[in-house]
């Protein structure tokens, strides 16, 4: 398939592929989607064959302003509201009842939707240019970690897609926060940007899956998605538990040239072998940022394992070692 390319000046050429029953790929501030309209069912099993994604994992619909909610669920309730009026246009995804309009295709089957409404202008854009939803999950191949980077979503995804708008880096670098909305309490099924504290603060009974909880096993997923194989790069990923100047020392000692030490901007200096950074220490939301980015510059330079030294699993932090537990699929080492 030839893909076209499309910048933010070009956004009604890329609204006119959708139309025309296409997948358009778009930045948007937490990583890359890859978008088709969410009324074509036709259109959105496209998304499932570019990105080779399993039929039960859910897609979030995408709209340009609150308005549009009304044409995907009929129960956009109090709780969802106050959500929206604090965090939306922002990183947050709600998952709704769904109305009967919403195919299948889009949903999973599931008689919920989840609905998010981008804070990135060329998304808002192109998606009321597009003036239907947009059904999108991350712009990459099922498995592997998201694309936060135009060139990213390039190098993967040309030829697979019907076309692909360039924009900046993604500025938040994970997915969404997904908060299940239609129980008594809202529910993070998958934490992102907006932390447990910061809906906290305008829901106070707002709580974690169960299954977000590292000490507690649950047999069911908190969302289909989440039972994947996730973000994965080619080389093995290795979270590291300690101190961090005895997992500095440890690594000038062991790291061998084939493999690579994941350290904040402060701890560089210290450390004469491979190494990327992860921005600096005192701010963690740049850790996210960064993270997607880093772990496909790992494979791209060739490195077979990369370290990376667990980080406190609070506020962004909680959402860092989630996907970053599913990266290493379990493997950690204790110093
Ligand atoms: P992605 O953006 O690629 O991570 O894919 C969207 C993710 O959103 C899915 O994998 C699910 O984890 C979540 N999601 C979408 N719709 C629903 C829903 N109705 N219920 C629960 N989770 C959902
Ligand atoms: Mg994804």
């Amino acid at each position: 398939m030839q893909t076209k390319f499309f910048s933010s000046s070009s956004l009604q050429e890329a609204a006119d592929l959708i139309h025309m029953g296409e997948t358009v790929v778009f930045p948007t501030e937490t990583v890359y989607g890859l978008g088709a309209d969410a009324f074509n069912a036709q259109a959105v099993l496209k998304i499932f064959k570019a990105k080779n994604r399993p039929a039960d994992n859910p897609l979030i619909a995408h709209i340009s302003s609150l308005d549009m909610i009304d044409s995907l669920t009929c129960d956009f309730n109090p709780m969802a509201q106050s959500i929206a009026a604090s965090f939306m246009p922002g990183p947050i995804t709600l998952v709704l009842k769904k109305n009967g309009s919403v195919p299948d295709a889009v949903t999973a089957g599931l008689p919920t939707v989840g609905i998010r409404f981008p804070k990135n202008e060329v998304a808002r854009t192109f998606i009321s240019l597009c003036n239907t939803p947009i059904a999108a999950p991350s712009a990459n191949i099922s498995g592997t970690v998201s694309a936060t980077t135009f060139e990213d979503v390039k190098r993967e995804l040309s030829g697979r897609v019907g076309g692909i708008i360039e924009g900046e880096n993604c500025e938040f670098g994970i997915e969404s926060t997904v908060v299940d909305v239609t129980g008594e309490a809202p529910v993070i099924l998958r934490p992102g940007s907006i932390t447990l504290e910061m809906l906290r603060e305008i829901l106070p009974q707002t709580k974690l899956h169960p299954s977000l909880i590292s000490e507690t096993k649950v047999e069911k997923p908190a969302s289909p998605g989440m039972k994947y194989i996730h973000y994965s790069p080619k080389a093995e990923v290795v979270l590291v538990y300690g101190e961090r100047e005895k997992i500095v020392t440890y690594f000038e000692e062991q790291l061998q040239p084939s493999e690579c030490l994941f350290l904040f901007q402060e701890e560089l200096e210290q450390f004469s072998k491979n190494k990327m950074s992860l921005g600096s220490a005192a701010d963690l939301n740049e850790m996210a940022h960064r993270i997607f980015r880093q772990l496909k510059q790992v494979d791209l330079l060739g490195y077979q394992r990369v370290y990376i030294p667990a980080v406190e699993e609070t506020g962004i932090g909680l959402s860092v070692m989630n996907r970053l537990k599913k990266s290493s699929g379990g493997k950690a080492i204790h110093l």
